[in-house]
């Protein structure tokens, strides 16, 4: 098996003169040229030959932009056996003041060639050329302390490079979870956003709750108001009851089996935003995922009967939801409902899940698609 010790990389688009050196002499290393992406392969076959090895990366400088630096240091720390590689970059532009200067500190880990080697004769270039990369492998420093150089000024533009785009997208995702979170990291009461959303929920069920009373006592609502809204139900339909919703897709397995988890999971997005998105529930009703494919909504002040019509509503909406899988084939999807209503005799919250699973259960084995309140099935198996 060959061993490999040193590899000179040639990035392809880089001169083209020096792709002709390596092609056309014998330099004495083991050399490619090759793309930026397949890189990645040649380092991979030869990290499975050898323990250890030097890498010198031959790249044109304008290739050398952040996101292709992102792409080799991807490669590099994905466990292979290379060190990081020395790089050798190449420009046909003069050197720039800040480029001198960068190099005069120390503080670049490397090594470049400028204009005026480009506009040599081949020769001279050739010769200068392969004394530099043997001066790079060999004569400069000890390998070591070449090593430790090159790794340790690598780590420092590349914590630069990645610190900066790391800390934009820190921020973005700082200012998103501050505004998303309704929790006050400081305080641990609710922030201001949350305040005014829950302030707006509770506004709204008052104004229910008041539009009730008013319909209850056959008194009119006064006409310069701004809510005319006609309210089903009495009072005591909603004043201290709640009901619980449990829906599960049906035969969701086969989708994710015939069409793929990942097609799967898009489903299962489509559906929290469908719950979420306040077209079938209302903002104070309570949503979440409660397993794989499952989902629980808690409807604050409204009975089992009432329940149903919300869940009614999402059961016809989530079956004319096209979906589309890998193949652009279309499909769609149905699921069952069951529904539960708090009762003052509940030793647990469980109790409240259990009976909306039970006639979760009941729905799934009269057929899916449909919604049952547990406190029917009661009825009837009572008749
Ligand atoms: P039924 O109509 O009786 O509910 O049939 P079903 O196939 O939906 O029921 P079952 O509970 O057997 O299957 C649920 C499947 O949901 C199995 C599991 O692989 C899948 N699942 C659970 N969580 C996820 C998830 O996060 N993503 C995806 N893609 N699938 C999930
Ligand atoms: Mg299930
Ligand atoms: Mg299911």
């Amino acid at each position: 098996m060959k061993k490999y010790e040193r590899l000179v990389y040639v990035v392809n688009d880089s001169l083209e003169q020096y792709e002709k050196i390596f092609q056309i002499e014998n330099i004495g290393y083991n050399y490619q040229i090759g793309s930026l992406d397949s890189l990645k392969f040649e380092v991979k076959k030869i990290s499975k030959e050898t323990s250890r090895e030097q890498l010198l990366l031959i790249i044109k400088k304008s290739v050398l932009t952040d996101e292709n630096l992102i792409k080799i240091l991807d490669f590099f720390s994905d466990g292979y056996k290379f060190t990081l590689p020395y790089i050798l970059y190449i420009d046909d532009e003069d050197i720039s003041q800040n480029d001198k200067e960068t190099i005069d500190k120390g503080g670049n880990y490397f090594f470049l060639i400028s204009k005026i080697l480009y506009k040599s004769d081949y020769n001279s270039l050739r010769n200068y050329f392969l004394s530099y990369v043997n001066l790079i492998f060999k004569n400069l420093i000890t390998t070591e302390r070449l090593n430790y150089y090159i790794v340790d000024s690598f780590q420092t533009i590349v914590d630069s490079t990645l610190v900066n785009i790391q800390k934009a997208k820190i921020e973005t995702l700082n200012k998103e979870i501050i505004e998303i979170s309704k929790i006050d990291y400081l305080t641990n009461v609710l922030n201001r956003r949350a305040f005014f959303e829950a302030l707006e929920a509770e506004k709204k069920r008052s104004i229910r709750n008041f539009v009730r009373l008013q319909n209850e006592k056959g008194i009119a609502i006064d006409e310069s108001l701004d809510f005319h809204h006609k309210l089903e139900g009495k009072i005591e339909d909603h004043v201290g009851r709640f009901a619980c919703i449990l829906l599960d897709i049906d035969f969701f397995k086969k989708i994710n089996d015939t069409r793929g988890h990942l097609i799967g999971d898009e489903v299962l997005k489509k559906i929290g935003e469908v719950l979420t998105s306040k077209t079938i529930f209302r903002e104070n009703d309570i949503v979440a995922r409660y397993g794989g494919e499952e989902f629980v909504v808690i409807l604050p002040e409204t009975n089992s009967e009432h329940a149903f019509v919300p869940a009614e509503r999402l059961r016809k909406f989530i079956k004319q939801i096209d979906f589309f899988d890998e193949k652009k084939v279309k499909f769609n999807i149905t699921i069952s409902v069951g529904i539960s209503e708090f009762s003052i005799y509940d030793k647990s919250n469980e109790d409240l899940i259990k009976r909306a699973d039970e006639a979760l259960y009941y729905a799934k084995e009269n057929g899916r698609d449909r919604v049952i309140i547990y406190e029917e099935i009661y009825k009837k198996e009572k008749k």
